[in-house]
């Protein structure tokens, strides 16, 4: 029995057919199947880009990033808007240094600077600063590109989007705090999750958001260890997502690539057809 090619499993992928595992006759039959469904693929394609360019809407992306937002500021959330250009020195306060896994992961401009595998070093700057005014809870959040050097897999990109939220200050149990902070970004996504305690190298002891066993984000919360060397002695409670993970479970896209950041794949739409 013949089974489609390697190049023909690609091109099937890359044109959004998963279901590959098809047995024929002959080499014959497999070729001219490949065909008809290619053609039948690209032409859905085209299609779908010609109705994607009349639709007026923002690419997916984006929209889940609008959506999210518009909810946590309602909530009460400040936007933050910091440098992807961070120093060394921003990563070393994340207690990262060249013997950690993520490092290697850190894309250099040059021997100080980077761009921020994660957000986290600047919104301690922020909260260091807005604590000196603001007394009582407070509620920051970003979003924006995050970059690491990530070996091929269908659920990691090298550029990808974080949303991170920080409640400061907040009373009461910080694990049902951070339930509370996820089920405000997920409720509205109507996607189903759950919470599992895991280990980072970052931050020590954390607590994943899996949908499908799949991690979407991962929270934290301090009094932390790295809270000193970030110049912050008070109580939050933080969680960082991944929007294009989110994006690929929503509209159940097997690679994540189809859904980031791409010259190949408009919004899930393959370009090259
Ligand atoms: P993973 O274990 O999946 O590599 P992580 O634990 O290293 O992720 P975190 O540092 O916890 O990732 O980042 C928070 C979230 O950002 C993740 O839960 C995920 O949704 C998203 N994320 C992290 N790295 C990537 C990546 N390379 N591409 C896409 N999303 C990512
Ligand atoms: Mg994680």
């Amino acid at each position: 029995m013949e089974e489609f090619t390697a190049s023909q499993i690609q091109r099937l992928n890359e044109l959004g057919i998963d279901n590959t595992c098809d047995q024929f006759d002959s080499v014959n039959k497999r070729n001219h199947s490949f065909e008809e469904i290619a053609r039948h693929a690209t032409k859905t394609s085209r299609n779908q880009l010609i109705d994607r360019c009349g639709e007026r809407r923002r690419h997916s992306v984006k929209e889940m990033e609008c959506e999210i937002v518009s909810h946590l500021i309602a909530d009460g959330y400040t936007e933050c808007f910091t440098p992807i250009i961070i120093k060394k020195g921003g990563l070393y306060r994340m207690g990262l240094s060249e013997k950690h896994s993520l490092w290697r992961q850190v894309f250099w401009l040059n021997d100080k600077e980077c761009l921020r595998p994660m957000l986290a070093p600047n919104l301690y700057c922020m909260i260091r600063h807005l604590k000196r005014f603001v007394s009582g809870p407070l509620k920051i959040f970003e979003v924006g590109p995050c970059f690491r050097k990530e070996s091929q897999g269908n659920k990691h990109l090298e550029e990808f989007t974080m949303l991170n939220l920080v409640e400061i200050d907040s009373e009461g149990d910080r694990v049902e705090r951070v339930a509370d902070l996820v089920k405000l970004v997920m409720e509205p996504l109507d996607l189903r999750y759950e919470l599992i305690n895991e280990s980072s190298e970052v931050y020590g002891e954390t607590i994943d958001i899996m949908v499908n066993g799949i991690e979407v984000a991962s929270a934290s919360f301090g009094p932390h260890k790295l809270d000193k060397m970030n110049g912050v002695d008070t109580p939050w409670t933080g969680v960082g997502f991944g929007i294009e993970r989110l994006v690929q479970l929503l509209n159940g896209e097997t690679n994540i690539k189809r859904v980031g950041r791409s010259l190949a794949y408009l919004d899930g739409v393959r370009l090259d057809i």
